[in-house]
């Protein structure tokens, strides 16, 4: 039997305006090498200057994650060729991350918990971007000098699931805290994942592989499956130590296998040194006073919405687990409606009608509108089969409610008169069957519900039409 030992390392885009040591915007998606200046394009002379607004969002992350915030810190040069990187060097912290020895809770589908600790979260500069065009490459350096927010795990994690869940908690928390868009299809959100194995009860670690830039959730978890089962053949035929050996590797989704890209480094071949063109970041303690200040995190959000609203904690971790579904639920809920209809209509129905990449942030309904709906059922005006309909209805068309029950003709029938009607001309029609219940035929009853809700099309109140016909048949 084996232990799958795996780490994460995450490179985390800061949302800042500007780019870590100069002034230029650090926006997506602008004509090539438009933001650059002689400091991010690395010409002679030219010096770095730190960008506090960096300092700030590594206080806010080191605070949500209950890590130590050293006050002091220094910048490292890591020297490495790459076209896309002027410099030929990165600005990195090696000897001391801004933020150290802090943890994450993730929550695992068996409704146990685990707590996985970060080593560290160090601040460095991104590189440029290489474009390869068929014959030629070219260098884009817009994303020179965009600051980095790189977040180590401990090697913690003992499954793909574990590691999904502390990448989607991770990713949670850095948008609640607003400090990363962390949108993973345009790489705000890069994962690099170490993976070793070892005879289960066996202390020692073995030669880790890296997997690196898996762009989503699903491809991680398929990569470590993979990754997995290829160290576990290995060592079960013997040729373990010639096949697996420390690299480099990268994901193929097509052909579901991971394959080498490069032998690993050692810290050695980056020729680290402190870097002589920048002072040491301080963190004052004003600083650390005001940017410890952050909004409520989705663990605290979750056991809140548990004791104020009575949902239980699986159904808590669904809705907090981005705070844009949070928010919506909230909005659900100052309607005035009950929690677990909310819960059903945001977490069951809502999505089981998106298409195309639809999500709660693109839902063409909004919280207002579910929730109207869902009053329209604790009101009795529609069943819930109908407000399946007009769900399906306004998720095409954007119209009021209320119009949209009058116009499918959907509204329930609860006036005790008409569906007293209806029952005594479906009780005159069957007189046979009233003779038979009558004589303990009971069975008989769902045949009269039956009857009248037919009659009525599905609009009467089926609570009114039992109660109606158990008055009639006594
Ligand atoms: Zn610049
Ligand atoms: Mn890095």
């Amino acid at each position: 039997m084996f232990e799958t030992i795996i780490g994460l390392e995450v490179h985390v885009q800061l949302n800042t305006k500007t780019k870590l040591f100069c002034s230029c915007p650090t926006s997506f998606n602008h004509r090539q090498n438009t933001n650059t200046c002689p400091t991010c394009l690395a010409l002679p002379g030219a010096l770095p200057v730190l960008n506090e607004e960096v300092l700030h969002k590594s206080i806010q992350f080191g605070t949500a994650i209950e890590a130590t915030i050293n006050q002091v810190s220094y910048f490292d040069r890591k020297s490495y060729f790459y076209p896309d990187s002027p410099s030929a060097y990165q600005i990195t912290q090696l000897y001391t991350p801004v933020v150290e020895h802090g943890k994450l809770r993730i929550d695992l589908e068996d409704g146990s918990h685990k707590i996985v600790r970060i080593n560290r979260a160090h601040i460095e500069a991104d590189a440029g971007k290489s474009i390869h065009d068929g014959e030629i490459s070219k260098v884009d350096l817009n994303r020179a000098g965009t600051p980095l927010l790189e977040i180590v795990s401990e090697p913690d994690m003992r499954n793909a699931e574990e590691a999904v869940q502390y990448l989607k908690k991770l990713h949670s928390i850095v948008r609640y805290i607003d400090i990363s868009d962390a949108n993973m299809q345009e790489g705000s959100f890069r994962v690099d994942v170490n993976v070793s194995i070892r005879p289960k009860g066996d202390e020692k670690l073995y030669t880790r592989v890296e997997i690196k830039n898996i762009n989503s959730f699903r491809f991680i978890q398929k990569a470590i499956e993979v990754e997995v089962s290829r160290q576990i053949e290995a060592w079960e035929d013997g040729t373990y130590d010639e096949e697996i050996i420390q690299e480099t590797r990268l994901y193929d989704a097509n052909r579901n296998e991971t394959r080498s890209m490069r032998g690993k480094e050692e810290a050695a071949d980056y020729r680290y040194f402190p870097e002589p063109d920048l002072k040491k970041a301080v963190i004052t303690n004003e600083m650390l006073k005001t940017y410890s200040q952050i909004p409520e995190l989705p663990d605290q959000k979750a056991k809140r919405f548990v004791e104020e609203f009575g949902i239980n904690e699986y159904n808590a971790s669904v809705i907090t687990s981005t705070k844009e579904t949070a928010k919506f639920f909230e909005d659900m809920m100052e309607e005035g409606i009950s929690a677990k209809n909310a819960v059903t209509w945001l977490t069951v129905e809502l999505p089981a009608r998106f298409s195309g990449g639809m999500d709660i942030t693109t839902s063409p309904v909004d919280a207002k509108k579910l929730a109207t709906l869902v009053k329209r059922i604790e009101d009795k005006t529609i069943s819930g089969k109908a407000a399946k309909e007009v769900l399906d209805y306004i998720m095409q068309n954007d119209e009021d409610i209320d119009t949209v029950i009058e116009k499918l003709g959907l509204k329930q029938v609860s006036d005790t008169g008409a569906i007293e009607a209806m029952v005594d001309e479906i009780l005159s029609k069957n007189q046979d069957k009233v003779e038979e219940y009558k004589n303990g035929k009971e069975k008989l009853f769902g045949f009269f519900v039956g009857q009248v809700m037919k009659a009525s099309k599905g609009s009467a109140n089926p609570q009114a039409v039992n109660e109606i016909l158990k008055q009639k048949l006594s």
